[in-house]
């Protein structure tokens, strides 16, 4: 199963999910917001030698719904080459919220991207204690499950931290081992052919 983190890097708060992750033993994905990783180059070398892998969420977070393919176009080459001077280049594309335009799939094809939802949500953004993200989201973890989670506050976050997330991090892995499965990055399980 993957775990991943949207929305950051969060100066606060990614750090404390890192500290989480590595006393979990666990590896995770994390899809940033590209000038915020930019402003926090540190936590994307931090993510990197960890083992983590860092992904592309978007420069600008705007849905495709409502925006054009143009400008998606635009932010998505702007959002690859910041993270190229970061030494990173992604595999893997989640668009803000997962809304997926008619466009979206040509376009990741078109940066050689894959794109990548989920299939966990812990809806962590609305600020629920750690112990109620786990019941209700544990009936979606099953082996291949991504799970979605945020290490950032973003637009229409209703929390004004992410404490919670870092505090499901224990339980969750180990719910995830209880179920005979390990957590990893999402790309790798995708090379695999095992992503749901
Ligand atoms: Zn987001």
């Amino acid at each position: 199963m993957a775990l991943t983190f949207d929305d950051g890097p969060d100066p606060l708060w990614t750090p404390r999910v890192l500290e989480a992750l590595d006393a979990a033993g666990a590896r995770a994905t994390f899809f940033v917001i590209v000038p915020r990783a930019r402003r926090a180059a540190g936590l994307l070398r931090e993510m990197l030698a960890r083992g983590h892998e860092v992904a592309l969420h978007c420069t600008e977070h705007v849905r495709h719904t409502e925006t054009s393919r143009e400008r998606v176009v635009r932010d998505t080459a702007e959002g690859l080459a910041g993270l190229r001077d970061l030494g990173v280049e992604p595999a893997l594309w989640r668009p803000p919220w997962g809304a997926l335009a008619p466009w979206t799939r040509e376009v990741a094809e078109g940066f050689g991207l894959a794109l990548c939802l989920w299939s966990a949500d812990t809806h962590d953004w609305r600020g629920d204690p750690a112990r109620r993200m786990l019941l209700e989201v544990a009936p979606a973890l099953r082996p291949g499950a991504v799970v979605l989670m945020h290490d950032g506050l973003g637009p229409g976050a209703r929390r004004s931290g992410c404490r919670q997330t870092v505090e499901l991090v224990a339980p969750l892995v180990a719910r995830i081992r209880a179920a005979g499965c390990e957590p990893a990055p999402a790309g790798e399980i995708a090379a695999k052919g095992r992503l749901r």
